[in-house]
């Protein structure tokens, strides 16, 4: 038993076992949407949604990294003010996904107090969305990925939300697929990307209940399995 271990041992240590096996390993670029000059929409506490991106990408780009992918981050020192960097930033990865936190239209919010300063918040609306530029060169593994995602998401318990699609100015946008919750969308990030390439709202941060959640860790692991389950999306046709 000794000398089977002391084997093992030995085999570990020049490299035979890998801990994360290679052949499967997906390189990832996450993208953290937004900077702290221009942070987004803001919660229903007045917190930004960069800060919100900022923390879900990083639990996502762990649960990835444990998973024995490589994850790059773009944008997470809050100082990429330019999109199509991002998209240039991606280039050799498998997957783009950009990060974000949805709002809606102002004609929605009400004012409270927090702490005694007035914000803005909804319950109109809550859920989560996916994006993808349906003229790109890889619109079919985009779309592909966004259901694959969007599907482990649903399966973790997650709702899209649809009010995109409301036949109001700055909405109004069109779906590619209802039951998944995915819109067209031709923003620059996307547009610009030359691999798979999707953007994720992870939810409604001016709904007060939702923006509460998004900030556990629990729940922002939540997203994340839903993701790294999905992450050989890109790789099937
Ligand atoms: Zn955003």
């Amino acid at each position: 038993m000794r000398k089977l271990r002391t084997t093992l041992l030995t085999l570990a240590l020049a490299g035979v076992f890998s801990i994360a096996p290679a052949t499967n390993a997906a390189r990832i670029a996450l993208d953290i949407g937004h900077n702290l000059a221009k942070p987004g929409t803001l919660s229903a506490y007045g917190e930004t949604e960069f800060s919100y991106n900022l923390a879900l990408a990083k639990v996502i780009a762990q649960t990835l990294r444990n998973a024995g992918h490589s994850v790059t981050l773009i944008g997470d020192d809050g100082l990429m003010n330019e999109l199509k960097p991002r998209a240039e930033a991606a280039a050799g990865h498998d997957l783009f996904i950009s990060v974000h936190h949805d709002s809606m239209k102002e004609e929605f919010l009400e004012e409270w107090l927090v702490n005694g300063q007035p914000q803005l918040m909804s319950e109109r609306f809550r859920g989560y969305s996916l994006y993808v530029n349906s003229d790109g060169p890889e619109y079919a593994r985009s779309l592909h990925c966004a259901s694959q995602i969007s599907a482990k998401l649903q399966e973790a318990g997650f709702s899209p939300t649809l009010h995109h699609t409301d036949n109001i100015a700055g909405e109004n946008r069109p779906m590619l697929d209802r039951q998944l919750g995915i819109y067209q969308a031709n923003f620059a990030v996307l547009r610009h990307n030359t691999i798979p390439a999707i953007l994720l709202e992870a939810g409604v941060i001016r709904h007060p209940d939702e923006a509460k959640l998004l900030r556990l860790t629990t729940y922002q692991q939540k997203i994340a399995e839903s993701i790294a389950t999905a992450i050989h999306c890109h790789s099937v046709f």
